[in-house]
């Protein structure tokens, strides 16, 4: 087990040139402050869809009541290729302790992702990028956030607080009916938590028993996570 955090980043903020125009996005925040405290897996799903860099650019457009993701300028559908390719990778990053996306991005953003009309030069609305939305779905419990959200130094403190948060969690797997006391008792008094979620935690904690732990465990997980995370 790793004696520090992982988490998944964009591989453009890590300074690899994987961008549509064979660029990078390299962001001194994660590789000057977070590198000494957490261990970085790269990822980016263009890449890794087989797309190569440079390439053409892509973008999220509406198209009869759905969002796809579309190469510019033909609009060839990346949408299925994406979306297989997410349900496969993600299975790998069950255990991270966060993910820090390119803000902005049609695959990566985290929320907040233009999205377009066909023919159109103007957004319509936002949503989140393909494989992040893929992502926060399948793993809502795992702390996100982007490089732009990490240049404010409360919203940077604010996610090392949580990936460690989960990581110390990931640390006391398995997690029995002792262990998750435990954590409760010796871990969470530590943290910033409002009257009200100290209250919920404490009473799913109090009425965990051997047949219901499976289920307690896992909303335990989530509302911590949730009562950790920025309103
Ligand atoms: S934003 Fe995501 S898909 Fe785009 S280059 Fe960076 S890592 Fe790759």
């Amino acid at each position: 087990m790793a004696n520090r955090p992982s988490i998944a980043v964009s591989s453009c903020l890590l300074g690899h040139n994987v961008r549509y125009d064979g660029s990078n996005r390299h962001c001194r925040i994660v590789t000057d402050i977070l590198a000494s405290q957490m261990e970085f897996i790269p990822q980016c799903p263009e890449v890794g869809l087989g797309m190569g860099s440079p390439r053409p650019t892509i973008g999220l457009y509406q198209y009869k009541q759905t969002l796809r993701l579309l190469r510019n300028p033909d609009y060839y559908d990346f949408t299925d290729a994406m979306d297989q390719y997410a349900r496969v990778s993600l299975q790998k990053l069950s255990k991270i302790d966060g993910y820090i996306f390119k803000k902005g991005s049609p695959s990566c953003g985290p929320w907040q992702v233009p999205v377009y009309q066909m023919g159109k030069p103007d957004p319509v609305g936002q949503s989140a990028g393909r494989y992040a939305a893929a992502f926060k779905q399948t793993y809502p419990w795992i702390p996100v956030t982007t490089e732009v959200s990490l240049q404010n130094r409360d919203i940077l403190e604010n996610f090392t607080l949580r990936v460690q948060t989960l990581y110390r969690w990931h640390q006391s797997e398995p997690i029995d009916l002792g262990t998750l006391r435990q954590f409760h008792s010796d871990y969470t008094k530590q943290l910033p938590l409002n009257e009200l979620h100290r209250t919920q935690l404490n009473t799913l904690v109090e009425q965990a028993t051997g047949e219901t732990l499976t289920s307690v465990r896992a909303v335990y997980l989530q509302r911590l996570m949730d009562a950790l995370a920025p309103e």
